[in-house]
């Protein structure tokens, strides 16, 4: 295991994003815990929504006070291959579960777990990649709360990976998740709910007149292939089919019937070590080649991603299933509307015609016709964005979410 870097973070730069009354709760919340040494760990310092998370979270828990590592299991690339199918059987993959790949979990966790070295009261254990460190955890420090934090909906998991997850969780003192149905399944064990933030000061976030270098240099208009004086709809998301790019350029094609200038951008990481992605992308490719006005932009930086939320008159998450949906909240942080899909936590995020729309994914006229809505009418453009910006003020920005893990550390350490 390794530690990862942060660069240091403070709560008081979230100023101009908390109350008074939020900001002193958190302090003192960080005071009860002074002399508590905190680990989390999970397998990436990078890419991906629980590294983005803790480069906010750890940072700002050490500038209250609260001694807070990040860990970072080093594990052979077979590993993750076996993690990804432990990842896809518990959201309802039926990959053959083999004896073979339970034995190279075991034991790179096991030895993840023996290189911990000294003693946290309180272990973070994100996702079921560190799950398997938890036997050799409880025996070598069975002083160590410990906590998991599972990012994965459950409601659909294939009983093989279930029951090993489950297999594991029964010295865990609290698992997290992110909405209730999610934990459903899971047994024997206290849980959570904690909804998951964005970060309203990075280079993904942060007003685009606060950005220099290549990060504005990235953020430059002249960038994109779209037309900055037409409408534009957008949806950004890795090319998986569960997002339903497909299903996004049929509603941009229902809509060009009502906006005939309308641009669709389909935005999407293009990681090489996905082939699912590269397949889905060609799909999109050959689908939308005789059509200029429909952009696929892959692998933008933070900034790209920031400019491109900021410039759509709509965004578009037409998911068939999600977990949180962190690209609704970076998009309603930006007040632009968001039509998104009435499934997982995007309902979370979107009160439908308070601060958005909500829609059933698989119903392309009704999609179409919100989306047409929106561009049609600029008042009420402006009226879901500036109410959907308030709604990630007041429950999505990563001051909360240090709040809630504080709160969560108290609760499983109540002697401190
Ligand atoms: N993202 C990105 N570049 C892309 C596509 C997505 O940086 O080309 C980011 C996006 O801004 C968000 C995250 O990846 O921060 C996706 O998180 P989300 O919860 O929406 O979906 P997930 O990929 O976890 O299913």
């Amino acid at each position: 295991m390794h530690h990862a870097h942060t660069d240091a973070q403070s709560l008081s730069a979230y100023e101009a994003h908390l109350t008074a009354d939020q900001r002193r709760a958190i302090e003192e919340t960080a005071a009860d815990l002074t002399g508590l040494h905190v680990a989390h760990v999970n397998t990436t310092a990078g890419g991906g929504g629980v590294a983005e998370m803790l480069h906010g979270v750890v940072p700002i828990a050490n500038d209250l006070g609260v001694d807070t590592d990040w860990l970072v299991m080093e594990a052979p690339d077979e590993f993750f291959d076996v993690t990804k199918a432990i990842h896809n059987g518990l959201q309802g993959g039926d990959r053959e579960f083999t004896t073979e790949m339970r034995e190279l979990y075991r034991s790179v966790t096991r030895r993840n777990a023996d290189a911990l070295d000294g003693a946290y009261d309180v272990l973070v254990l994100h996702d079921p990649q560190t799950l398997g460190m938890i036997p050799t955890i409880t025996e070598r420090f069975p002083e160590t709360a410990l906590v998991w934090r599972c990012h994965i909906d459950l409601t659909d998991a294939t009983p093989a990976y279930l029951d090993f997850a489950q297999s594991y969780v029964e010295p865990v003192d609290t698992a997290v998740f992110t909405l209730p149905a999610y934990g459903e399944a899971i047994s024997g064990v206290e849980k959570v709910i904690i909804h998951p933030a964005i970060d309203p000061l990075t280079e993904k976030n942060r007003p685009l007149d606060e950005l220099s270098g290549e990060a504005a240099e990235a953020a430059a208009l002249e960038n994109y292939p779209f037309d900055p004086s037409r409408p534009l709809l957008v949806q950004i998301s890795r090319f998986d089919p569960w997002k339903d790019p497909q299903g996004v350029i049929e509603t941009y094609r229902t809509v060009t019937a009502s906006v005939p200038d309308a641009q669709l951008a389909l935005v999407g990481a293009m990681p090489e070590d996905d082939p699912e992605g590269i397949e889905v992308f060609r799909e999109l490719e050959a689908i939308a080649e005789d059509d200029g006005d429909v952009h696929l932009l892959t692998n933008l930086p933070d900034a790209g991603i920031n400019a491109v939320q900021r410039h759509a008159d709509v965004v578009l998450q037409k998911s068939l299933r999600e977990g949180f949906a962190l690209t609704v909240s970076e998009a309603l942080w930006k007040g632009t509307p968001v039509v998104g899909a009435n499934v997982g936590g995007i309902p979370l995020q979107i009160d439908d015609g308070e601060n958005g729309f909500l829609i059933d994914p698989r119903n392309i006229e009704q999609t179409a016709d919100r989306v047409t809505r929106l561009l049609e009418d600029d008042q009420l453009r402006r009226r879901l964005g500036e109410r959907g910006r308030e709604t990630v003020r007041e429950a999505f920005l990563t001051p909360r979410l240090v709040g809630d893990f504080l709160t969560l550390l108290a609760d499983v350490t109540p002697t401190n």
